[in-house]
């Protein structure tokens, strides 16, 4: 099975960094990076220290519905290619763990799914369970703070 990690819808990262709304309608905060602890959900990659970057609130699922988490996430401030490749991109490389969920067609929570990998098993675990019928999609969340780094699907 060939992994998919998919970066951020670019029309919203562009529509963010137009001064857009975020998902709960303020503009995005924009910070300096301050280390490799600040990865970007468009490019997959850490934003290098002393670089501008955007806070904001995002929820990567398409409705307002119980399961559709909104959280803090960081973009590049300024223009960033989104990640594409067969590879496994940096934002889920850097930390020593990760929380990998599935989650419906209906975009749930398939129960049972949730589980701490190190980050060495993360394509593993993934591929796991997207053999798993019941599931369409694993995101690919901070161990510690849960906030959602990537979303994980099997390539075409
Ligand atoms: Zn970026």
């Amino acid at each position: 099975m060939t992994l998919q990690f998919l970066p951020l819808d670019s029309d919203f990262v562009a529509a963010i960094r137009a001064g857009g709304p975020d998902a709960y309608g303020n503009p995005a905060e924009h910070a300096v990076s301050d280390g490799p602890g600040n990865p970007c959900r468009h490019c997959l990659r850490p934003i290098p220290s002393g670089v501008g970057m955007l806070i904001l609130a995002a929820r990567p699922f398409p409705d307002l519905q119980p399961y559709a988490e909104t959280g803090p996430i960081f973009l590049c401030a300024e223009d960033c290619a989104p990640w594409q490749g067969d590879g496994v991109p940096e934002i889920a490389t850097t930390a020593p763990d990760y929380l990998l969920k599935g989650y419906s067609a209906a975009h749930r929570i398939v129960y049972g799914s949730g589980k701490v990998v190190p980050a060495g098993e993360v394509s593993a675990y993934a591929a796991e369970l997207l053999r798993d019928p019941r599931i369409a999609y694993v995101d690919l969340r901070s161990a510690r703070n849960n906030c959602f780094q990537t979303r994980i699907t099997e390539r075409p």
